[in-house]
């Protein structure tokens, strides 16, 4: 018996994400560049993602959550450092020294905890600091900063790795808020110098490594650049794209009198017209808000979504492209090189960063590129 046709395919080219991480490591003048892999690398896919970016030279790995961390292990070399960027909860010390992974210390209860585990087994245990310097989410505060400034021996055997801290606004360049991080930024370091001698100093994500040269310190951690999202608001895009959707024609639908497209009858055809159906919609992650405001390709042309996007469906209008490529099996680009994410999430009212997250677990996935098979 035949396999089901697949309704949408997403490809992942693993070779844009090698180029991108280089463009990356570029950027750092060659100083070392962490990937931010959390959510299954941008909804990318992790098991995949990963190990083209060790091949390309990563050495350290953020993911967000200690799972996520745990399944990243065995699909990298053991060599590989994995950093956990939610922190360290109670209870957790012993399967974060198991698997040798680093917590984020992201406060002194957590550091404590870090301790005191590092204290009771006699092993002096790999982690981050994290210092929050504006954004409100993790990391010490500034009361925090002050008691370990005071009591550095706060950090007496914690084999501290990395320093780090996290901009709000580093995507928009004139925004004041990337000068006043970076100066607190300096300001904690200068009073950790003691206990931090040595330990390398992290602040950049994607759009902070595009800021300028300030703010890009010892090592870099981005993640949607590496899934060539755009780093900054108002310059052109300068990484690939890494993914491709397309969806096949389920129906073409010729309108000669006035007619409605889809849900809520939002869309009217005035005149007669083509109206062409494919099997994805907002079951898929593609975002309903995108709904009569984003374009596909067919054929080399351009053509509007029109109506509603439905559960499992999405109409186009697809009435100015030459008959003969209009045809049920005929193969819609909806994601790619010229519709990258970051269209498609500006037409759904949204970032890049959640049309990649959003991505599907219908789709049939291809990896290309990168080595994989
Ligand atoms: C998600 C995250 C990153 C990566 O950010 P991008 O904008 O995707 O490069 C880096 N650091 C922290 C703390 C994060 O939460």
């Amino acid at each position: 018996m035949a396999a089901p046709a697949a309704a949408a395919t997403l490809t992942v080219d693993l070779d844009a994400v090698a180029a991108n991480y280089r463009l990356l490591v570029e950027r750092m003048g060659g100083k070392p560049v962490a990937a931010v892999v959390k959510a299954n690398a941008y909804g990318l896919g992790a098991a995949q993602v990963a190990p083209v970016l060790w091949r390309a030279g990563c050495r350290l790995f953020f993911t967000a959550q200690l799972a996520e961390a745990l399944a990243l292990r065995p699909v990298l070399p053991p060599s590989a450092d994995i950093a956990v960027l939610n922190g360290l909860a109670a209870g957790e010390a012993e399967l974060f020294a198991a698997e040798r992974l680093w917590p984020v210390l992201n406060d002194l209860a957590q550091l404590e905890r870090w301790r005191a585990y590092c204290a009771e087994h006699e092993a002096a245990g790999p982690a981050v600091l994290h210092i929050d310097t504006g954004m409100s989410r993790l990391g010490l505060e500034p009361t925090e900063l002050e008691r370990l400034a005071a009591s550095p021996d706060l950090l007496r055997g914690v084999d501290l790795r990395l320093v780090m801290s996290h901009m709000a606004c580093a995507d928009t360049p004139a925004h004041p808020k990337n000068r006043e991080q970076l100066a607190a930024f300096r300001a904690a370091l200068a009073g950790l110098e003691a206990p931090l001698a040595g330990v390398p100093r992290s602040l950049a994500a994607s759009s902070a490594l595009f800021l300028g040269p300030e703010f890009r310190f010892d090592v870099g951690r981005p993640g949607a650049a590496i899934y060539g999202l755009k780093p900054q608001e108002d310059t052109p895009n300068p990484l690939r794209c890494t993914v491709r959707l397309t969806a096949r024609i389920l129906q073409v639908r010729r309108v000669d009198s006035p007619m409605t497209v889809g849900y809520g009858a939002a869309h009217s055809v005035p005149g007669p017209g083509t109206i062409a159906t494919v099997g994805v919609g907002y079951a898929d992650g593609f975002l309903r808000s995108a709904g009569g405001r984003s374009v596909a390709g067919l054929g080399g042309h351009r053509v509007p979504l029109v109506g509603r996007i439905s559960m499992d469906l999405i109409t186009l209008d697809v009435s100015d492209v030459p008959t003969h490529l209009v045809h049920p099996d005929a193969t819609v680009e909806l994601i790619g090189e010229a519709f990258p994410p970051d269209d498609l999430a500006s037409a759904a009212g949204t970032i890049g960063y959640e049309i990649l997250t959003s991505l599907g677990a219908r789709y049939t996935r291809r990896y290309v590129g990168g080595g994989a098979a």
